[in-house]
C-alpha cells in the first residue's frame, strides 16, 4: 500500500494527495476536462490543463473560478478559492503540458485516431514514469494504450458529469496495465474524495453505461413495436417517481449522444443495439433534443410538460430494471468487477438508491428468467437472454462471490437432456450401485442443486450399467456403534426424503435390481418404470436387518398392509411385472426399449403438464395422506384456488382452445 501525506484540504473527504502523484496534466479543457482539474486542484495537486485555443482555457478558468466560488460560499472547500486557483495553470503547449507531469488524464473529444495522436505526441515529451490515463466512455483502453511504449502504465480513469459532484471514478485495466498503475490510480481517485470502482476487463461501456445499455436498446424496442409513445413511457417513469422520464432525459442529455452511444454497442457488443431509423431520422434533421430545442418534445418554451396522466400498464417499469440486473449478472460472471462493485458504481454513477444486485433480491431467479425470455421474444433481441446464473439459479452464491459449485461427483452422475429432462445416475456399477455414505452425501448435494436448477423440470433417477438399479445399502460401511446405525439410517431416510419433497416430478427407472435401499429410493420417487427383467425385493429381513431407509413405512402407503408383509417379512423377490400389478411399478417396458421408453415418457410429463400444477399434486398427495380426509381437502381447495392466479392455467387453457401445445412459465 502506497505512503500517503496527509493534508489539511477538504472537499467532503479529500484529506491527503498521494506520494507518487504531484503533478497532473489534463489534455483537454471542455466540460470534462475543465471539472477534472478543478477536482485535482482542491485536493492540492498541480495541474498543468491544456486546450488548442486559448478562448477555450480562458473559458474553462472562468468555469472552474464560478465554481469553486459556489463551493466555498456553501463551505465545501476547506481553502480559499485564491489558495486553490493558483494550482492551475493552463497552455497551449503539450510539451510544456505533459513535462513535469506524474500522471495525464486526456478528456479530449471522443475521436480514436486524434486520441492516439496525442498520446503518441505526449510520449516524447513525458517523463517515463509518467501514469497516463484516458476518460474516454467508449474506447478500448487497451487500443489506445498501444500508441504508447507504457502499457503498463496506460489505464482508464472514467469520471463522470459534473466531476466536482460526482463521486464516482471507473478504473480501467486494459490488457496490460501492471498491479501497480492500478494501485496508484485507485489512491489517486481516493486522494480526491470519490470512489474508485476497479474494472477488471476493458469491455464496451465498462459497468455504468454497459449495465444500463440494455435499458436503451428497450427504450427502442417499445418505440419500434408501438408499445406506447415517448409521451406515455416517460408518464408510467414518472408515476413510478423518477423524476424524469427516460425520452425526457434523452433530449435533455442529446439524441446525438444516445444515438452513437447506441451505434458503438451495436458495432462492440450486439447488432441488436443498432438505433432505429426514427432516431437516425432526428438526428440528421437535428432534432437532438434541449439542445437544438426539438427533440422527441419541443424544448423552445423550456422543459416540456409531461401529461402524467398518460402513464399507461402497455410499460412495465420494471422491464427496465430487469435487463439492467441481467447485464450486470453477465459484467459479473466476465468477471468485470465483483456484484458489490458494480452495485457501488450503479448507485454513485447514477445517483440510485440501489444497485441492480440489491434490488434483484426483491424477485425470484425464475421471474426475472421469465420475463427476460419474454422480452428476447418480443423484442427479438439476443442481448436479453438471460445470464447462466439466473438460470441456474445461482445469483446467491454469486452475490456471495461462492465459487461455482463443481458438479464433481463420484458416485453418482448428473446428465441433462434435452426437454428439461435431467437424468440422476447412481454410478457404482462395478457395486451394483449398493449406497455408501459418499452416495448419501452426494445425492442430498445434488439433490439441493436440481432443486433450485430452473431448467429441470422432470428427474429421471436410475442406475449406471444394466444390472442393477441399486442393490441396496453398501454393507462393507463401516459403523463402529448402534447409536452411529441409528444415525445413518435416519441420514438415508432424509436425503430419500428429498426424492419424495423437491418440488418437480422424479422418476425411478428401475433397469435391474431395486434391492433393499434401492428399492427406497424408488419408493420416495413419485412414479416407478421398470424393465421387464427388474428384480424387486427387500431382502434386509435375511440379514438380520430391517428396511431402513423409510421401507416399512413407504410400501404399506404403495401397496397396503397385506402386500407389505409379504414384501418386507419374507425378503421374497419379485419381478417386475409383478410389482406393476400391485401397484408398485406403474409401467413395465421391454428391456430393448427402456431407455428410450423413460426418456419419452418423461419429456412428454415435462412438456405436457404445467410445473406448477405438477408441484401441487406432488405435494397434496404426499402430505394430504398424512391428515385427515377434511384437511387435506381444504389445501386442495386451497391450492387449486392459488394455482387460479398462476399465467400457466391461462395458459393451459388458451393452449387447449387454441389446439397448440403449451408453453409453461413455472409462475
Ligand atoms: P468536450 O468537447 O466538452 O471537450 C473536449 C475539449 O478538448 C475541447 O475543449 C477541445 O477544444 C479540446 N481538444 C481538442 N483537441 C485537443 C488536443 N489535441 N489537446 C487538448 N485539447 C483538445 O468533450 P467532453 O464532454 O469534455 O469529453 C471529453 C472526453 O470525456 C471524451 O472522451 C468523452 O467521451 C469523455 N466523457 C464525457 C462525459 C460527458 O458527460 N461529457 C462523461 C464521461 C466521459
Amino acid at each position: 500500500m502506497e505512503k500517503v501525506i496527509y493534508l489539511k484540504i477538504k472537499l467532503c473527504t479529500v484529506m491527503y494527495m498521494t506520494e507518487k502523484i504531484k503533478t497532473v496534466a489534463v489534455l483537454g479543457a471542455g466540460v470534462m476536462g475543465h471539472g477534472i482539474a478543478e477536482v485535482c486542484a482542491i485536493s492540492g495537486y498541480k495541474v498543468v490543463m491544456r486546450d488548442i485555443k486559448q478562448e477555450f482555457l480562458d473559458k474553462a478558468m472562468k468555469m472552474i473560478t464560478e465554481s469553486l466560488v459556489k463551493l466555498q460560499s456553501k463551505g465545501r472547500i476547506k481553502e480559499s478559492v485564491e489558495q486553490i486557483l493558483p494550482r492551475i495553470k493552463t497552455t497551449l503547449d503539450l510539451a510544456e503540458a505533459v513535462r513535469d507531469a506524474d500522471l495525464i488524464i486526456e478528456a479530449i473529444p471522443e475521436i480514436f485516431n486524434l486520441k492516439v495522436e496525442v498520446f503518441k505526441e505526449c510520449e516524447k515529451y513525458a517523463k517515463p514514469e509518467c501514469i497516463f490515463t484516458s476518460n474516454t466512455s467508449t474506447i478500448k483502453i487497451t487500443d489506445l494504450a498501444k500508441a504508447t511504449k507504457r502499457e503498463d502504465k496506460f489505464a482508464g480513469l472514467h469520471f463522470f458529469n459534473p466531476p466536482v459532484l460526482m463521486q464516482l471514478v471507473e478504473v480501467i485495466k486494459g490488457e496490460k496495465t501492471s498491479e501497480e498503475t492500478m494501485k496508484t490510480l485507485i489512491e489517486f481517485v481516493k486522494s480526491l474524495g470519490k470512489t474508485p470502482v476497479r474494472v477488471e476487463k476493458d469491455v464496451p461501456g465498462f459497468i455504468v453505461n454497459r449495465v444500463t445499455a440494455p435499458s436503451g436498446a428497450l427504450l427502442m424496442c417499445i418505440l419500434s413495436k408501438g408499445v406506447a409513445t415517448p409521451e406515455e413511457v416517460d408518464a408510467t417513469m414518472r408515476s413510478v417517481g423518477l423524476p424524469m422520464g427516460p425520452f425526457e432525459l434523452m433530449d435533455y442529455t442529446g439524441i446525438d449522444i444516445f444515438y452513437n452511444a447506441m451505434k458503438y454497442y451495436a458495432a462492440t457488443i450486439s447488432p441488436d443495439y443498432e438505433p432505429p431509423e426514427v432516431l437516425e431520422k432526428m438526428v440528421k434533421e437535428g432534432k437532438l433534443g434541449a439542445k437544438s430545442g426539438r427533440g422527441w418534445y419541443d424544448w423552445s418554451a423550456g422543459r416540456p410538460k409531461i401529461d402524467t396522466s398518460k402513464a399507461t400498464t402497455k410499460v412495465n417499469p420494471m422491464d427496465f430494471m430487469f435487463v439492467e440486473i441481467n447485464e450486470a449478472v453477465k459484467l459479473a460472471e466476465l468477471g468485470v468487477a465483483s456484484p458489490n462493485e458494480i452495485d457501488t458504481a450503479i448507485k454513485l454513477g447514477l445517483n440510485r438508491p440501489f444497485g441492480p444486485f440489491e434490488f434483484a433480491k426483491n424477485f425470484s431467479e425464475e421471474q426475472i428468467v421469465n420475463r427476460l425470455e419474454e422480452l428476447k421474444e418480443f423484442c427479438g433481441k439476443k442481448i436479453f437472454e438471460p445470464a447462466k446464473t439466473l438460470k441456474e439459479g445461482k445469483l446467491k452464491d454469486l452475490i456471495e462471490g461462492k465459487r461455482e459449485e463443481k458438479a464433481e461427483f463420484k458416485t453418482i452422475k448428473i446428465e441433462k437432456l434435452e426437454g428439461g429432462v435431467t437424468k440422476l445416475i447412481l454410478n457404482r456399477p462395478e457395486r451394483l450401485n449398493t449406497i455408501n455414505t459418499e452416495m448419501l452425501d452426494e445425492l442430498d448435494r445434488a439433490l439441493e442443486m436440481l432443486w433450485k436448477d430452473n431448467e429441470v423440470k422432470v428427474i429421471v433417477v436410475t442406475g449406471a450399467g444394466d444390472r442393477a438399479f441399486s442393490a441396496g445399502a453398501d454393507l462393507s460401511t463401516v459403523i463402529l456403534h448402534p447409536f452411529d446405525f441409528l444415525e445413518h439410517n435416519r441420514r438415508g431416510e432424509r436425503v430419500f426424503r428429498k426424492f419424495n419433497e423437491i418440488p418437480k416430478p422424479v422418476i425411478a427407472a428401475i433397469n435391474g435390481y431395486a434391492l433393499g435401499g434401492g428399492l427406497e429410493i424408488a419408493m420416495n420417487c413419485d412414479i416407478r418404470l421398470a424393465k421387464k427383467s427388474a428384480i424387486i425385493g427387500l431382502p434386509e429381513v435375511t440379514l438380520g436387518l430391517i428396511p431402513g431407509w423409510s421401507g416399512t413405512q413407504r410400501l404399506v402407503k404403495l401397496v397396503g398392509i397385506s402386500r407389505a408383509m409379504q414384501l418386507a417379512l419374507t425378503g421374497e423377490r419379485i419381478t417386475a411385472e409383478e410389482a406393476a400389478k400391485w401397484g408398485l411399478v406403474n409401467k413395465v417396458f421391454d428391456d430393448d426399449k427402456f431407455e428410450e421408453e423413460v426418456v419419452k415418457f418423461a419429456k412428454e410429463l415435462a412438456e405436457r403438464c404445467a410445473p406448477i400444477s405438477m408441484a401441487m399434486i406432488k405435494r397434496l398427495i404426499n402430505k394430504g395422506g398424512e391428515v385427515p380426509t377434511d384437511v387435506g381437502l381444504e389445501w386442495e381447495c386451497t391450492a387449486a384456488g392459488l394455482l387460479f392466479a398462476t399465467e400457466d392455467l391461462k395458459e393451459g387453457i388458451g393452449a387447449f382452445l387454441r389446439k397448440e401445445k403449451p408453453r409453461w412459465k413455472g409462475r
